[in-house]
């Protein structure tokens, strides 16, 4: 029992590690912020392979749900804000069978759509028979492993791909609630950096950080952020299996979002202003219209 319960264990931790870097590395940076480039499609992947095989689903559907979520951050367009309900943005948006209106990745995801892979992963935008397609993969991988190596790997491989399908669905929720985090970079949006989901997570747990500059391949921004997704891009770098990355350092980042949150609010007060005086001229016209009333009203009588 103990011989089994050590194999599960030292199958699990590479597995569970491996798969978490599919979606931070593979899914996240790669394909969705194209933060860095790779020199070749086999570790393109290599990466999107052990997302893919964590129960994430297509990703072209990935992407572009989150490319939408950076676009329309914590408003009633992002797709899983916790500002509009705790479930749904944990699980319930799962539940969805076509894209919401606003989300198209004809326009989001223009350069993934092309490749054959994706294309047959994402079955036409229908997105339950994508999930389904999904899961059947990854239980037919489990029944392959099992089949040819046994229950124990089988089963610690299934475990790990589970546990690691809890991640972006657990980060999208924590790391939007305000109280369970702290910010480096001023922002108008709730998103925080948490600890423990940056340990879990390969690093991604740094999201006020990764919200600053959604195209930096690197999350971890001070000195006490472990980052191991960025630590691994910078060894395939040295490896020459990657050959740009963009990366803006701390000081370049707070300057950057203070301008950004100067300028919003600039444009929030030009709005609140142009809505002041729409109201306003809305109002003179309505008291020039009783004012030519009013004596037409006296002369009548
Ligand atoms: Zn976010
Ligand atoms: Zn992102």
């Amino acid at each position: 029992m103990l011989h089994q319960s050590l194999e599960f264990i030292a199958i699990f931790i590479p597995l569970y590690i491996y798969h978490a870097m599919g979606i931070t590395i593979g899914y996240h940076r790669l394909l969705s912020h194209r933060s860095f480039s790779v020199t070749s499609k086999a570790v393109e992947y290599f990466w999107v392979l052990a997302g893919f095989t964590a129960f994430e689903g297509s990703p072209i559907w990935w992407s572009a749900m989150h490319r939408a979520h950076h676009h329309w951050v914590d408003t009633p367009l992002d797709p899983h804000s916790p500002r509009y309900g705790w479930f749904h943005s944990y699980f319930g948006w799962l539940l969805d069978k076509e894209y919401p209106k606003h989300i198209d990745p004809a326009i989001q995801c223009k350069d993934l759509i092309n490749d054959p892979i994706y294309k047959f992963l994402e079955q036409g935008g229908k997105l339950q028979r994508g999930h389904a397609l999904n899961f059947a993969i990854n239980l037919s991988l489990r029944a392959v492993i099992w089949a040819v190596f046994g229950p124990i790997p089988a089963l610690a491989s299934l475990a790990a791909g589970l546990a690691v399908l809890q991640i972006p669905l657990m980060l999208n929720f924590t790391c939007h609630l305000p109280f369970l985090g702290y910010k480096n970079y001023q922002s108008i949006d709730d998103a925080v950096n948490v600890w423990w989901v940056g340990l879990l997570a390969m690093g991604e747990g740094w999201h006020n950080n990764h919200h600053a500059a959604p195209g930096s391949a690197r999350t971890g921004t001070r000195m006490w952020e472990f980052d191991l997704s960025w630590y691994t891009i910078c060894l395939m770098k040295k490896l020459n299996l990657v050959d740009r990355i963009n990366a803006p350092k701390h000081e370049e980042l707070v300057a950057k979002t203070s301008r950004r949150i100067a300028k919003e609010q600039i444009d929030k007060t030009t709005r609140e202003l142009e809505i002041e005086i729409a109201a306003r001229e809305a109002m003179n016209s309505v008291s020039k219209i009783k004012s030519q009333l009013v004596p037409e009203t006296v002369n009548a009588r």
